[in-house]
């Protein structure tokens, strides 16, 4: 409960804080009153998109010339393609193993009402070969993750929506604290969730979504895939299946006004015993000039989540999108 006096009334005003535990790392989170910290899209992507679509490396008359091809000992043909998704090497890395996949390469825009199961499937099918071949041409890197910076305030330089992969021999700090939650505590905290109902949106036949507790950012939701420890070790059904919750919640955040999104799917080592892959998905600000970031001194420097979207009304708002 935080107290102050009132500036224009001069009486005592009382805002109730909600510090929220994570049951799985410990990490803690503020949830805030709402005081509109995350105002709608009302800024002309499509217009943005045609002004800088002409310098883009990812569109059609630019990919094959300017993006990297991966080295010959991870894919001889220099790039993986999957349907429409394109899959090639991070010109700027950020671990042993680092690419890049565009959804297609003939999407400039893509905002995330227009995202489908399709799109989606081949872009994360691409990173599960990818994730495979690197642990093919070098066994030590066993610690793989699908990520995605969609949209500037999300961290991406690159406009043209894409999704990104890191397979490295040492984990980053959140997949090495998740890989080290015992199983118990994983299964109790999705049987509590289930039993309250407030936050679980449904099991899709072998994943469980739901809405975080206790979020690191807006609107997060989280899935776990029982039985699969590493993205590598995926089938068609599985990325089918991740691939169709990701679009409703993208679909539901593009309904929610929002355009931006960070994406993890935090990979143990394949066989990990009792780990099931977690995966995270939250939205960021808007993109607009001299725009709020989402991301404060609280979530950078003390690593503690603040929001003021409930998690209980995100849920509420996504839950009949996963149950139709
Ligand atoms: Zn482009």
């Amino acid at each position: 409960m935080a107290e102050m006096v009132g500036a224009e009334s001069g009486e005592l005003v009382r805002a109730e804080i909600d510090v929220r535990v994570d049951p799985l790392t410990g990490h803690t989170s503020r949830i805030l009153p709402n005081r509109g910290l995350m105002p709608p899209n009302d800024f002309d992507l499509e217009a943005f998109a045609a002004e800088n679509q002409e310098r883009c490396p990812f569109c059609p008359e630019r990919i094959d010339r300017l993006t990297p091809k991966l080295a010959p000992a991870i894919h001889p043909e220099g790039r993986m393609v999957q349907g429409e998704a394109v899959l090639f090497s991070n010109l700027h890395a950020y671990s042993s193993h680092s690419c890049v996949s565009v959804y297609s390469s003939r999407l400039h825009y893509l905002p995330l009402g227009e995202i489908t199961d399709r799109l989606m499937a081949d872009n994360l099918s691409t990173q599960v070969h990818y994730a495979n071949a690197v642990m093919a041409a070098d066994p030590d890197s066993r610690w793989s993750s699908i990520n995605a910076n969609h949209m500037l305030p999300s961290g991406s330089s690159l406009f043209h929506p894409h999704l990104q992969g890191i397979v490295d021999p040492s984990p980053t700090t959140l997949q090495r604290q998740l890989a080290d939650v015992p199983a118990a505590r994983f299964d109790d905290y999705l049987d509590t969730e289930r039993r309250s109902g407030r936050r679980y949106l449904c099991n899709s036949g072998t994943v469980q979504w739901l809405v975080s507790f206790a979020p690191i950012a807006p609107a997060e939701l989280r899935a776990f895939v029982p039985g699969v420890a590493s993205p590598a070790e995926l089938n068609d059904a599985l990325i089918a299946e991740l691939a169709q919750g990701l679009t409703i919640t993208l679909n539901a955040y593009a309904d929610m006004g929002f355009e931006s999104f960070n994406l993890a799917m935090y990979g143990a080592p394949p066989g990990t015993a009792g780990y099931p892959l977690n995966l995270r998905i939250a939205c960021r600000s808007n993109l607009k000039p001299f725009y709020r970031s989402d991301s404060t001194f609280l979530e950078r420097l003390h690593w503690e989540g603040a929001v003021d979207l409930t998690p209980e009304d995100v849920a509420e708002r996504i839950r009949d999108r996963f149950r139709t």
